[in-house]
């Protein structure tokens, strides 16, 4: 392990998002290329192969906030008075953890510590999310804990420079989820950790900056280079049943005004579907429409093979 490396008193090991190699004072030497920072921050952005754009991340004139890539930040909430209680009650309900659960990231950062208690984590689409221990952070968005500014695409750190990486509700918003646990596999050292977490039966969130969902077998191939030490459903069949319910009756009109009180109502409606995952959570067929999947492993030479993967399937077959 270098003395560079991250975690309680180390500095990050950032590199040219392009080239992969170590910056000095934000320059990368091999393409003669200087990132900005702001605020502190250094925006990391590969110029060629993101869809944000280093500008967006840039103070203007006569703009006082900045927060990158519009569309993204626009479902960050800046409202006010009455509309910020709705929002707030409507985030609270919504982000109520699943009725039932066995196992989540801080189990899987609890494992990691007790193994490793200066593990250098790297937290991948932070958000407003930290985790114990201290880590670094990327997003594309400011916020309040963001290490850096990057895309999970062409992470900007040197290789091996992490011994866990956690990407929750990440990779259903990236346009290549393959790439990015390659960057993930990349900037591990050998042995290391990952955790995430991601969508199956959810609706669209996040606008336009929302393509993919993983069955649980889909998940597990996507980190089939990582030997399985967990995985499961991260809310079960009752919280789907209850998001599609909510978008249906949000559906029902395109109008803003109309369309917050029906997501309220659905809200309400869909509040009692969720206690269904106590029922559900053992049964195989939970598995065939889980609201999303979470999956813990560890970096390994050889990869699962597919005829493997095939064994793993949990899902009902009857
Ligand atoms: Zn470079």
């Amino acid at each position: 392990m270098s003395d560079a490396a991250p975690g309680p008193g180390h500095p990050a090991p950032y590199a040219c998002p392009v080239h992969k190699t170590a910056l000095a004072d934000w320059h990368c030497a091999q393409c003669g290329r200087s990132y900005p920072t702001v605020d502190g921050i250094p925006i990391l952005l590969h110029h060629s192969n993101s869809v944000f754009r280093e500008a967006d991340y840039l103070p203007r004139q006569g703009r006082g906030g900045y927060d990158g890539a519009s569309g993204y930040a626009g479902s960050l909430d800046r409202s006010s008075g009455l509309r910020r209680l709705y929002r707030r009650a409507v985030i609270r309900l919504m982000d109520a953890g699943a009725p039932r659960r066995d196992f989540g990231l801080a189990d899987a950062l609890a494992a990691i510590l007790r193994e490793q208690p200066q593990a250098r984590i790297l937290v991948i689409g932070a958000g407003e999310r930290t985790v114990a221990g201290g880590a670094v952070y990327t997003d594309v968005a400011f916020g309040k804990h963001v290490s850096c500014i990057a895309d999970a695409h062409d992470l900007p750190f040197e290789a091996a420079s992490f011994d866990a990486c956690v990407a929750c509700a990440v990779l259903e918003h990236v346009l290549d989820p393959y790439r990015c646990v390659d960057e993930i596999r990349r900037v591990l050292r050998p042995g290391g950790y990952v955790y995430a977490e991601t969508p199956f039966m959810q609706p669209v969130h996040m606008r336009e900056y929302d393509f993919t969902r993983f069955t649980h077998l889909g998940h597990r191939r996507l980190f089939r280079h990582f030997a399985e030490l967990r995985s499961g459903t991260t809310a079960g069949t009752g919280v789907s049943a209850g998001q599609m319910l909510r978008y249906a009756l949000a559906a029902l009109s395109d109008r803003p005004g109309p369309r917050r009180w029906l997501k309220l109502a659905g809200l309400l409606a869909a509040w009692p579907l969720r206690w269904l995952d106590y029922a559900v959570h053992a049964k195989r067929g939970n598995y065939d429409a889980a609201s999303g999947f979470y999956f813990f492993g560890r970096l390994q030479g050889e990869p699962l093979s597919d005829q493997e993967l095939l064994r793993g399937f949990r899902g009902s077959v009857c």
